[in-house]
């Protein structure tokens, strides 16, 4: 399965903003864009002109890069989007947001969308009881995403579980924090989304 193995940190300075790719380094001192609030490159500090469509695909990469997909897979998700009744841009985000590797970050379970991403890959998650190691599986209302009770023994979630134990869980979710098992409440609308970037923007890359 292909993944971006890059320097993660060039990312959010690229975007200008912390997309919090790297767990609880985003939150120090030692954060990239902390230290260095400037684009990555031998030219990342001059000051450039953006053009209309340098300002569509900032856009589309922020999210793309926030939710940690692929480029063809953003585009799968824009293509199911459109087809959904709706707004376009809150359908995109939406499906991005219902991610099975998505949930498992905003649940607590995991430092970081690409750990939450490997954790899903390792087989430590069941959804409504049954095995599910895909982190784009999209997850639906009533949907229960839990920690196998094997996993639960080992160490490692012990210590994700301090770290994060005291990170907000958003509206659409519930976190039963004994039994390290979330539920889906609801779908979440653009306002449960945190993610700062304006959707109409990567409609208006995709409809060009
Ligand atoms: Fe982004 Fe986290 Fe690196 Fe900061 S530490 S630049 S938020 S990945």
């Amino acid at each position: 399965m292909a993944r971006y193995t890059g320097a993660v940190c060039r990312l959010c300075r690229r975007e200008g903003q912390k997309l919090f790719l790297k767990g609880e380094r985003c939150y120090s001192e030692k954060c990239g864009v902390v230290r260095r609030g400037y684009a990555p490159g031998q030219h990342g500090q001059s000051r450039k002109k953006v053009s209309e469509y340098g300002i569509h695909i900032r856009a589309k990469q922020k999210a793309r890069r926030y939710y940690g997909v692929l480029e063809t897979q953003f585009s799968n998700y824009f293509k199911m989007a459109e087809r959904k009744p709706g707004m376009t841009g809150e359908n995109l985000l939406r499906f991005l947001e219902l991610r099975l590797d998505n949930a498992v970050y905003r649940l607590g379970y995991a430092c970081s969308r690409a750990e939450a991403r490997q954790l899903v890959l390792h087989n430590h998650f069941t959804v409504n009881g049954k095995k599910v190691n895909i982190p784009s599986y999209q997850l639906k209302a009533g949907d229960v995403i839990a920690l196998k009770d094997k996993s639960k023994q080992s160490e490692k979630f012990k210590i994700i579980m301090e770290i994060n134990g005291s990170r907000p869980v958003p509206e659409w979710l519930t976190a039963d924090k004994e039994q390290i098992a979330g539920t889906v409440v609801r779908l979440p609308g653009r306002d449960d989304i945190d993610l700062d970037v304006e959707e109409n923007l990567i409609v208006e890359f995709y409809s060009k």
